[in-house]
């Protein structure tokens, strides 16, 4: 697989979108972004991930920055398996855990490997790579970081399980890299909300200007449906193996 394209490509997801690859309950995806290698989340387990990237033709040896959405084993049960396969070569990973992260997850991964100095516990919005921000952790009982591409046709978010609310999230991602969003991807984390509250955040999305949509993991059917039917060509079917190539997106 060439991996010097801007691209976003789904590893873990419980939708899946390529038929040899396996699905699970949990999301991971990887960022390739002007020279930046990213995997944002883990999945719920290495083996599945590594398989993923495996039957992708992705070498795990290429990844040289992690950041974990939030602590949720959904996100972060593929971290360690990850990181003992891919330490040994990039010796200076830089791994970016939400403010939630405890001692014991910083310990561990420093047991692993990640030099202490390329641990960093995010508490702001900040740039973390070229053109690539993190909202910093939002929410009140679940902290959570989203990740934002900023490219000169807008910005892309990718949430991970969006606990602190969507629309929320890619407002306070607009306000912050003051762009428009050109694609927001991910868990939005809408299973069990009716029509009404899901074509409610449709309309807010419409009104913040999001151009395409893309939900996966925890966004639910239901309102995989709706934003289908609501954002028509601008609707991106998702989930795993499904690759995103940047530069397509008008
Ligand atoms: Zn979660
Ligand atoms: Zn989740």
């Amino acid at each position: 697989m060439i991996i010097d394209k801007n691209r976003i490509t789904i590893l873990y997801d419980n939708n899946l979108y390529n038929r040899n690859l396996k699905s699970g309950w949990g999301f991971s995806c990887l960022v390739t972004f002007k020279n930046s290698t990213i995997l944002f989340d883990t999945g719920a387990d290495s083996d599945t991930l590594l398989y993923n990237m495996n039957h992708l033709g992705i070498n795990p040896k290429i990844i040289n920055t992690i950041v974990i959405s939030h602590m949720h084993f959904d996100h972060t049960g593929g971290l360690i398996g990850l990181l003992t396969f891919n330490i040994n070569y990039n010796k200076n990973m830089l791994l970016f855990f939400p403010s939630s992260a405890g001692n014991r997850d910083i310990k561990l991964v420093e047991s692993l490997g990640i030099l202490k100095q390329n641990i960093r516990i995010i508490t702001k919005p900040q740039k973390i790579a070229n053109s690539i921000y993190t909202t910093g952790s939002l929410g009140g009982f679940i902290k959570e970081q989203s990740l934002i591409i900023n490219t000169n046709k807008g910005i892309i978010i990718i949430t991970g399980c969006a606990h602190p609310g969507i629309s929320y999230i890619v407002e306070k991602s607009i306000k912050l890299l003051k762009s428009n969003p050109l694609l927001v991807i991910g868990g939005f984390h809408l299973f069990g909300r009716n029509d009404r509250e899901i074509l409610k955040i449709i309309k807010k999305f419409k009104k913040l200007g999001v151009k395409y949509v893309s939900p996966c993991h925890c966004s639910g059917d239901n309102a995989r449906i709706l934003f289908k039917k609501e954002y028509g060509k601008y609707y991106i079917a998702d989930g795993v193996g499904k690759i995103i190539n940047i530069n397509d997106l008008e």
